[in-house]
């Protein structure tokens, strides 16, 4: 799994999902910021006592209106950050709580440049 720098995001091919080139794809360091997840407002609200339960250490970065999605014109997204060496978890907590939830998981999909769910 690579990581790019400029996007934040895990690539698992030889691309970035986020910027669609290879240039800024390297091997991840422990700390580096991963992209989990772009929410609307609800869900972000219902994502980040999660996440802090949980202990699991996060940024969360209001984006406006953002591309992200496709250009959807959703109000206010807001990006979630977790450094690399938690993602892992922060992805399979987030998947287990909202396994029923397909805006949530085609949000944690996305951002990990995945196009199926995990198991
Ligand atoms: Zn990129």
């Amino acid at each position: 799994m690579l990581y790019c720098e400029k996007c934040h995001r895990f690539a698992e091919g030889d691309t970035c999902p986020g910027c669609k080139r290879s240039r800024f794809l390297r091997a991840p360091r422990e700390d580096d910021p991963v992209l989990l997840c772009v929410l609307r407002t609800t869900y972000a609200d219902m994502v980040e006592p999660l996440l802090a339960e949980e202990k699991v250490p996060f940024s969360r970065l209001a984006l406006g209106n953002s591309a992200l999605l496709g250009g959807n014109t959703f109000l206010e997204n807001y990006a979630f950050y977790v450094p690399c060496d938690a993602y892992p978890a922060a992805l399979e907590l987030l998947t287990g709580i909202f396994a029923e939830d397909a805006e949530v998981r085609m949000a944690l999909r996305e951002a990990g440049g995945r196009k199926e769910d995990r198991p």
